[in-house]
């Protein structure tokens, strides 16, 4: 058996080696590293692929979530709502921009930001909604932008763990996801879905008014050359990145099947097992097709309930299977953002998922026989 990997980001180099190589040879040869054409025709590429008018390249998730927090002029005291169980940086950027983070729970069987809990926490002051497509699923957006609607607040995505999933409307149409409210943020990172070589990021908006101020906040506020009309920053997709991204872009929604498909195999092993609890996939009807392609699957998931989780952990180390607990510690108990404000009973969700969750391999290159051993070594761990 092939040394199984989290994420086989060499494997999956490995089939697109000659393509990737010669792209980046290219800009090597043409020395255009900044702001080059590969920059503006990834851009366009990725405009059509997601069915958006405007694509902003920039430096990394982070800088993503934050430039659209200063395009939509976020002013400090706002109250921007975001879950409790998510990467760091979604609540990061808020406090960075000295913004009041409202951490809510998240709903127990998509881990996603409940919509009740999302109700309760808007006052007056409150701004803004940061939904995170956690793990590679939707939100629940119609009830968002419902919400959003109703009390006059902006949506900002937090698509770094979502790209390619197609978000099904009630009435059965889809969008893509990072493109419904009124930006979307995502990342480039090697390990997410649609990875470069380095760091990468990008806006996403429909709002022509709204991409022009994040173009020129992207280049330290600039809209004409040495003309700086607001604070920016630098944030800048490079390049060789964007030769990396163009080569895989085509490639992903195989890729979003790739994950699908191994998630499937986990879940047939997995389903009826006592003490797994599988993840769910709204509107999944088991196979490849329309109707499902609204989870691509960063992560794969289990929740382990008889409180073994973290013996599972170590013994999957022994046997040289690699997992992940995202996240092992809720953002209100975090230091830097502990807050009086919070309740440990406002939380009871996710300070249940840090104590269950285990997130195993998934990425494009797992095989069948992988597949197998690991699902053998869990259930044989869990209920041996
Ligand atoms: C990865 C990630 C980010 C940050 O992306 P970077 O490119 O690493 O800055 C933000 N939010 C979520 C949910 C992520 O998974």
């Amino acid at each position: 058996m092939r040394k199984i990997q989290m994420v086989d980001l060499n494997g999956q180099y490995q089939s697109i080696k000659e393509q990737i190589n010669s792209s980046i040879a290219n800009i090597l040869d043409t020395s255009a590293y900044i702001n080059g054409p590969e920059v503006h025709a990834f851009q366009k590429e990725l405009e059509e692929y997601l069915g958006v008018k405007h694509v902003i390249p920039c430096a990394n998730g982070t800088d993503a979530l934050q430039i659209a927090m200063m395009g939509l002029g976020l002013q400090p005291g706002d109250e921007v709502i975001t879950v409790d169980f998510t990467f760091a940086a979604t609540v990061e950027v808020i406090a960075l921009l000295q913004l009041t983070p409202v951490l809510v729970d998240v709903d127990v069987e998509t881990f996603n930001i409940d919509i009740a809990a999302l109700e309760r926490a808007i006052t007056p002051k409150t701004r803004a909604i940061v939904p995170v497509h956690l793990f590679g699923q939707c939100a629940n957006m119609d009830a968002i932008m419902a919400l959003a609607k109703k009390h006059d607040l902006f949506v900002i995505e937090d698509n770094a763990q979502a790209i390619g999933a197609n978000y099904k409307w009630s009435d059965g149409s889809k969008q893509k996801a990072g493109t419904i409210g009124d930006v979307g943020a995502t990342s480039f990172f090697p390990s997410k879905n649609l990875g470069c070589y380095g760091d990468g990021g990008a806006i996403f908006t429909n709002d022509d008014d709204l991409a022009h101020t994040i173009r020129g906040m992207v280049n330290h506020g600039m809209y004409e050359r040495y003309h700086h009309d607001v604070v920016g920053v630098n944030s800048r997709l490079d390049s060789i990145q964007a030769a990396v991204l163009r080569a895989k872009l085509p490639l992903l929604d195989s890729y979003c099947d790739a994950r699908r498909k191994a998630a499937r195999a986990y879940t047939k092993a997995f389903e009826g097992q006592e003490n797994i609890i599988v993840p769910v996939t709204v509107n999944n009807c088991g196979e490849i097709c329309d109707t499902c392609d609204s989870h691509v699957f960063h992560q794969y998931t289990l929740r382990i309930t008889n409180g073994k989780r973290d013996a599972l952990v170590a013994h999957l180390a022994e046997k040289q299977i690699p997992c992940g607990v995202y996240y092992p510690i809720p953002l209100h108990s975090q230091k830097a953002y502990a807050d009086e404000r919070y309740r440990e009973s406002d939380f009871p969700v996710t300070n249940q998922l840090v104590k269950e969750v285990v997130s195993l391999p998934m990425h494009t290159e797992l095989d069948a026989e992988q597949i197998d051993f690991i699902t053998e070594t869990v259930i044989g761990f869990v209920n041996g």
